[in-house]
């Protein structure tokens, strides 16, 4: 991607039935964001877009729970989580929801497309009814054994436990949950998407696909051996309306929440492009072949990624088996690449609200910086294989390595400096120390902004901090605190340091904006150096959907970040005695953290 691109951010949509704990954003929030960030640096045109998936049974099973309306449900978490999301930094141009109108809208001409190229099946399956009363008894209020894991409270639908799909007569030993009675089950048409019609097409397409991580392409071509059709209808009555005459109307049909979910993508950027003023800009993301979408998201998801979205996509084409012809959204690009990340635990167990072993991102920022948990999940997040979340571990990274090397070295420079001269000092003659220090600071740009392109953000951050040590290790041997005879060569050695440090604000910005933003003003910067995102609200833009007409989304204005370049600093800029950037915290945490989690 030499010349300017536009690169679609895609970012699996968090669901709406709880606060999200770090496990969610550690995954693939962070580590899009760090991507985004770098590709607007690099001069591409970037989309990041995302929201809350608010449909299907759990959210109706959480809204039971609290004496809440589906909608009402879906409404108080999106908030939360969109407050999160925004705490922690991340620089999305739309981060909206799947009950907006806009979404219902996009998700039923997609189904009209898909229908009218032969794609989607009606068939008869069996559906349960009660007994005593004859009516159907929606996917929530059965329950059984799973035949899969053998765990007895798994719904009509999923399993909580191993997170299978499930219809309810997989079931072992079916039972309503409002009466205890056993289901019968009745013939009914549900709708499926035919899969198999984009067996050839998918192979073919994922023999084009370079540069993913392994795992996706051997687990996509294992799917391909044996796909069945996959139903896409559900007896329910909280989702998007089918699309059809006979059914639109039908109150206890609606479109499974995965079917939607995935559309999602597709519907943010159309309701971001609306809202821009210009509607028909999201076609530079989705139809120009020259675009490139890199879509984030944890390995439990990469079925829909990989296998399902494509296909619909080529369905929504009539590139399928059937033929068939583009719909009114024209012809759709199918994902450049899909990065999937592996699980996050937390001191050495599953994160688990029930369970409590849990710490939710609004708890953590409370109590600690987002940089500091940035940190954390760049430099030990579950990239390429699960990683386990520890507050010793967190004490330590935070403490040794962020605070101790790059805050220290942000401090010490600037503090000298400033004591010194007032000002970024004049430099005399470069000698060969100093010349070396500057020229490893650049090639970290290149170093750094490859790794990151790859999608490899823990040896990105880990390249940056390298040069870090370089450069603390440049003032441990000049020892400018040593040169107050000499005040000629002090001036040159901390005009070197501080040079490197504004060279290192910049490669660091994509993991660490809050505090690339407090570097930049420390040296004498101002305005906007990394853009945050923030929360609006606005109505919505249709009818039809669930939103109760506004929501906040979040989105930001990231139109003017600096190139991923160095930049000369300007000697005689006024300096001032620095704030600590980082803060060190205390050991005792650790314990409080562990009582934290049992009481
Ligand atoms: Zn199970």
């Amino acid at each position: 991607m030499g010349r300017m691109t536009h690169v679609l951010t895609a970012l699996a949509w968090p669901y709406a039935n709880g606060p999200r704990h770090i496990g969610h954003v550690a995954g693939f929030g962070v580590p899009a964001d760090v991507f985004a960030r770098y590709m607007r640096m690099r001069g591409h045109d970037v989309l990041m877009v995302s929201g809350t998936d608010e449909h299907g049974t759990p959210i109706l099973v959480q809204a039971d729970s609290e004496g809440l309306k589906a909608a009402e449900a879906a409404a108080k978490y999106n908030r939360i989580i969109v407050e999160d999301l925004d705490a922690l930094g991340l620089s999305y141009d739309l981060f909206t929801r799947t009950t907006t109108g806009n979404h219902y809208k996009t998700v039923q001409e997609l189904f009209t497309t898909l229908y009218g190229n032969g794609y989607i099946l009606q068939k008869k399956t069996l559906g349960a009814i009660s007994p005593s009363t004859g009516r159907t008894l929606p996917d929530r209020y059965i329950e059984g054994t799973c035949p899969h894991c053998g765990f007895d409270s798994a719904r009509g639908d999923q399993c909580d436990n191993c997170g299978r799909q499930l219809d309810p007569t997989d079931l072992v030993d079916p039972k309503s949950r409002i009466n205890g009675e056993t289901p019968k089950f009745v013939e009914e048409d549900h709708f499926f998407l035919d899969l198999p019609a984009f067996a050839d097409a998918l192979n073919a397409w994922l023999d084009t696909r370079t540069g993913w991580r392994t795992n996706v392409v051997r687990f996509t071509k294992n799917l391909l051996d044996d796909l069945q059709p996959r139903p896409i209808s559900r007896d329910l009555d909280w989702g998007v309306p089918i699309p059809l005459e006979g059914w639109v109307e039908r109150p206890d049909k609606r479109l499974y929440v995965w079917f939607d979910a995935v559309i999602g993508y597709l519907s943010a950027t159309i309701e971001w492009a609306r809202r821009s003023g210009d509607p028909d800009a999201w076609q530079r993301w989705w139809q120009d072949p020259e675009a490139v979408s890199y879509y984030f998201m944890g390995k439990d998801n990469i079925v829909f990624h990989s296998e399902i979205w494509p296909a619909m996509l080529l369905g929504a084409n009539g590139e399928g088996a059937g033929g068939g012809e583009p719909g009114a959204l024209g012809r759709l690009n199918l994902p450049t690449e899909v990065v999937s990340s592996e699980f996050l635990t937390m001191e050495g167990k599953q994160f688990s609200s029930s369970r409590r072993v849990v710490i939710y991102v609004r708890d953590f920022l409370e109590r600690y910086s987002p940089d500091a948990l940035r940190y954390y999940i760049c430099a030990a997040g579950p990239e390429n294989q699960d990683s386990d979340f520890t507050w010793a571990e967190f004490l330590r990274r935070n403490n040794d390595e962020l605070v101790a090397g790059w805050g220290n070295l942000v401090n010490r420079s600037i503090a000298m400096a400033a004591k010194n001269f007032g000002a970024v000092p004049e430099p005399g003659e470069l000698e060969e120390v100093d010349r070396e220090l500057l020229a490893a600071t650049k090639a970290a740009f290149d170093a750094v902004g490859d790794l990151i392109g790859a999608n490899k953000v823990r040896a990105g951050i880990g390249e940056a901090m390298k040069a870090v040590a370089a450069a603390n290790k440049y003032l441990a041997d000049t020892a400018p605190w040593k040169m107050k005879e000499d005040p000629k060569r002090q001036g040159t050695v901390l005009f070197t340091v501080l040079q490197a440090v504004s060279d290192l604000k910049t490669i660091m910005s994509p993991f660490l904006p809050h505090s690339s933003q407090r570097v930049h003003e420390l040296l004498g910067g101002e305005g906007v150096f990394a853009p945050m995102p923030h929360i609006e609200e606005v109505a919505d833009l249709d009818e039809g959907g669930a939103t109760n007409g506004t929501y906040p989304i979040l989105t930001g204005d990231y139109a003017d970040v600096p190139k991923w370049e160095s930049v000369p600093l300007a000697p005689g800029t006024p300096l001032a005695k620095p704030v600590p950037v980082f803060t060190k915290l205390e050991p005792s945490i650790v314990d409080e953290e562990i009582e934290r989690l049992h009481s």
